[in-house]
């Protein structure tokens, strides 16, 4: 564990190489692992040795960069994934199967929805959506006798409201389950959510954390705090012996620190192969590097941004955590003490015309189906990711047809305003 600052750990967390050693982590491009003899590749087979055999399962260079970024999370443990996808499908379905229910926020990514609400629902995992500003009592309602879950995203994309992960958490253990947030917004510069008392934190590094749009990834950390064993009727993954791997019981073996990521290594990465590619996870790391540099600067001009576009007069409404008028800024200010990342959303007078031709108009500001990288880039959701809905459908979901979502990135404040000023005038 890293005795040092965040941003110490953003920098050198993860990997202490040798005397003589490589200063950089080494992208070691192996499928395979070579050894003496058969014994010896015997007790890796058992869990008996920790240690290397198939690439699939796990790599050494992906073992680094899911070190450091446990550290950042103040974790015990860590897996990279192939995506984000895959990091949220994976922490679900390590303690969910056919027959468990998990209660989610209704305010999360699309996709996840998508995966939680039609494609685990195949699987016969059953969800109950509550809304992110439950009081207490609506969320204890939404539990059942087969929950095995709570899930939320730090803050929505795109829909940029901030969880209460504080009360998700006391819910979630009240009733004996995890609560599993998704932190790619704020990254663990905004925001730990283990501190707030949530048990497995998610991401999809293919944003801030990679921070450059170069490479599609995911992670899981596990805070090592769920006591399994005390709830072991809820989840026998991971208390009763696994008989594809010998009558191990994770639990017993690996302790609360280490039986989650170890049972999602051994079983989920092994039948469902979605590892990152070790090439990936070395851009990721690269991108980790500066990770405490670049948040700042994106929170700073989403705000400068915000508080441009709240005052201009075709903008209906703006939606940024860090604007005072914002109805989630109480608790920006508790979780993060700032606006949390660099995404803003915003409302034009004149709906789904004004917005396409606002947006084309932008020169700084690409039009990308992306979030959260160093270029700024804007997407209007109704003639998009969401062009099969109708107006009123739309507004229904709560993004309104003039909707626009806009990412903020490195470049110069004033330059993003200016290319905003222009495109609306
Ligand atoms: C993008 C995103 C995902 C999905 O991640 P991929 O890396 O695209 O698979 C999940 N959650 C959130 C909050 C996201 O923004």
């Amino acid at each position: 564990m890293s005795d040092f600052r965040l941003n110490t750990t953003c920098v050198q967390g993860g990997y202490r190489p040798g005397n003589g050693e490589p200063r950089q982590i080494p992208i070691i491009q192996s499928t395979t692992f070579k050894y003496d003899t058969s014994e010896d590749m015997g007790k890796l087979f058992d869990l008996e040795a920790s240690g290397y055999f198939y690439t699939r399962l796990q790599n050494p260079t992906n073992d680094y960069v899911a070190a450091k970024i446990a550290e950042l999370e103040g974790g015990t443990a860590a897996m990279l994934t192939s995506s984000g996808q895959a990091a949220n499908f994976f922490a679900l379905f390590n303690i969910c199967e056919n027959g468990s229910h998990i209660v989610a926020s209704s305010s999360i990514y699309g996709g996840t929805f998508n995966l939680i609400a039609v494609t685990m629902a195949k699987m016969g995992i059953d969800v109950t959506f509550v809304s992110p500003d439950s009081t207490e009592e609506e969320l204890n309602a939404a539990f059942k006798e087969n929950t095995r879950a709570m899930f939320g995203e730090t803050i929505a994309n795109p829909a940029l409201t901030v969880l209460d992960i504080e009360l998700f958490a006391k819910v979630a253990h009240a009733h004996g389950v995890p609560l599993i947030v998704d932190n790619t917004f704020p990254t663990p510069v905004g925001c730990r959510p283990i501190e707030w008392g949530a048990d497995i934190v998610t991401h999809s590094t293919t944003k801030y954390m990679d921070g450059h749009g170069a490479a599609v990834g995911g992670v899981i950390v596990d805070s090592g705090k769920f006591d399994w064993m005390a709830h072991a009727d809820k989840f026998p993954g991971l208390t009763t012996p696994d008989d594809s791997y010998h009558g191990i019981t994770y639990a017993e073996k690996f302790g609360k620190e280490g039986a989650f990521i170890t049972k999602a290594t051994a079983q989920l990465m092994r039948d469902f192969g979605s590892i990152q590619s070790p090439q990936n996870a070395f851009l990721l790391n690269l991108g980790l590097e500066s990770l405490h540099v670049r948040m700042p600067r994106h929170v700073e001009n989403g705000q400068a941004v915000a508080e441009f576009l709240e005052k201009h007069p075709k903008v209906k409404k703006v939606s940024f955590p860090g604007l005072a008028s914002d109805a989630y800024h109480d608790r920006a200010m508790k979780y993060f003490g700032h606006g949390g990342c660099g995404v803003v959303s915003f409302e034009l007078e004149g709906g789904r015309d004004a917005a396409q031709s606002f947006m084309k108009k932008l020169k700084l500001a690409a039009i990308e189906t992306h979030v959260a990288d160093a270029r700024t880039c804007c997407l209007n959701p109704a003639t998009s990711t969401h062009r099969q809905m109708t107006d009123e459908q739309l507004m229904q979901a709560g993004i309104p047809a003039g909707l626009v979502r806009m990412s903020c990135g490195l470049e110069d404040k004033q330059d993003l305003i200016d290319d905003l000023a222009q495109a609306l005038a």
